[in-house]
């Protein structure tokens, strides 16, 4: 049987989903997986659908292996496991599509250069996604392989959204609040109708170990809080979120950082670790009682309070709010703060529901009814890559 493979290639681990192409063109996941820690103690574990693990290798302590060896291993075990499979296509996530590209686009030299040059804007995904690239490339030539980019799905931004108050010269140069997480909005933005038929003015918020919000008019971006890279809006497990221009100047002109250590210590040491000391990990700050943790979560929640006012009046209203990703689909403290704080907009939480982890966890009369959806990025990924690679098979 035909199949899809979703790659989603980081900075130090490589994620993988297998999808077969059923005879009507219905994708079912096979199994998915991932190389975790490549660059400490690399690890690869496999499972199938329902969470079941069919695979493990350790490789030794203390090594480090690059994302061909992890997808040399990946693409081994794969062979060996899944008899009968044949893969047809690739699907990437790229996080960053900049000028050329607002929809997936079927892989060549001359995209591949484009998205490299994209690296210096978004240097902690982009050129790991690129890496993930070449790496199936040189294993599988010929393959036809789709990008599929996180900043598609805001392109339906009004400019006034997407524009920065920057001369005409700097923003040609592509500084643009390009806004991310939009693979993940997308699939979101397809279950709103299951769930709310009625919900015109929603607000989602994917709150992950990167964490955005995201204002959807009937189903299209109109604001996001990720702007430019992925380091901006809420403070998220190790990236800063919003913070004032003038303190990286500060911290540039009195040489406590370099360039280079300055962005290093905003993707990695900030957010939730930075405000509490110990960890960027909200499971773990739920369960800590000291202050600084206890502010984390509160800094965290304040953020998004702000965000969903400003986003609110920028719908002129709302119909729902959706929690999705890590916290938002596993969090019940973090959904029960931010929806006690927005009861001026009349939300009501159903505390049972919100328990349960929903699927609606606002009671039958609360003014915006509030929900937990899990996202689902590899599946919206596979019907990218299936409806790009099926259109140009035709
Ligand atoms: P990534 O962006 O790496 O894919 P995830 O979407 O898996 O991240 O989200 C990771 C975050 O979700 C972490 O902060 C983790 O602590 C949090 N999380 C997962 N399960 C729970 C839980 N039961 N309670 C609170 N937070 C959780």
């Amino acid at each position: 049987m035909n199949a899809i493979i979703v790659i989603n290639s980081g900075s130090t681990s490589l994620k993988f989903s297998l999808y077969a192409i059923a005879g009507d063109h219905k994708l079912a996941l096979v199994c998915r997986g991932q190389t975790d820690s490549m660059i400490e103690n690399a690890h690869f574990v496999a499972h199938n659908p329902a969470g079941e693990q069919l695979g493990r290798h350790e490789w030794a302590q203390g090594h480090a292996i690059d994302h061909k060896a992890a997808l040399d291993y990946t693409l081994t075990w794969l062979e060996a496991n899944n008899a009968g499979m044949k893969v047809v296509a690739a699907g990437h996530r790229v996080v960053l599509g900049g000028t050329r590209f607002e929809v997936p686009v079927l892989i060549d030299d001359n995209v591949l250069t484009y998205l490299g040059s994209l690296s210096a804007m978004e240097p902690s995904h982009q050129p790991f996604n690129v890496l993930g690239v070449q790496s199936l490339a040189a294993a599988f030539p010929g393959l036809p392989q789709v990008a599929c980019f996180d900043t598609s799905f805001h392109r339906s931004m009004p400019s006034v959204a997407q524009t920065y108050a920057l001369p005409q010269e700097v923003r040609d140069a592509g500084v643009t609040h390009w806004g991310y997480h939009g693979i993940s909005y997308d699939y979101i933005s397809r279950q709103i109708p299951k769930f709310a038929p009625d919900a015109r003015r929603v607000i989602a918020a994917h709150l992950g170990g990167g964490a955005s919000i995201c204002a959807l008019l009937d189903g299209h971006s109109i604001d996001t809080s990720m702007g430019f890279a992925s380091l901006s809006g809420l403070p998220m497990a190790t990236r800063v979120g919003d913070v004032s221009p003038g303190v990286l100047f500060y911290l540039l002109r009195t040489k406590r950082f370099t360039p280079e250590s300055l962005e290093k210590m905003l993707y990695e040491r900030a957010g939730l670790l930075g405000l509490s000391g110990v960890s960027g990990d909200m499971r773990e700050l739920e369960t800590r009682t000291d202050a600084m943790s206890v502010g984390a979560i509160a800094s965290f929640v304040y953020a998004m309070v702000k965000y969903t006012g400003a986003y609110t009046a920028a719908l002129g209203g709302l119909d729902a709010f959706i929690f999705t990703a890590g916290i938002g689909e596993n969090s019940v403290e973090v959904r029960a703060a931010l929806c006690n704080r927005l009861s001026w907009l009349g939300v009501k939480l159903d505390q049972k529901a919100n328990d349960r982890h929903g699927p609606r966890i606002s009671t039958a009369d609360s003014r915006v009814s509030v929900w937990v959806i899990p996202t689902n990025e590899e599946q919206m990924i596979a019907e990218y890559t299936l409806a790009l690679v099926g259109r140009l098979a035709r």
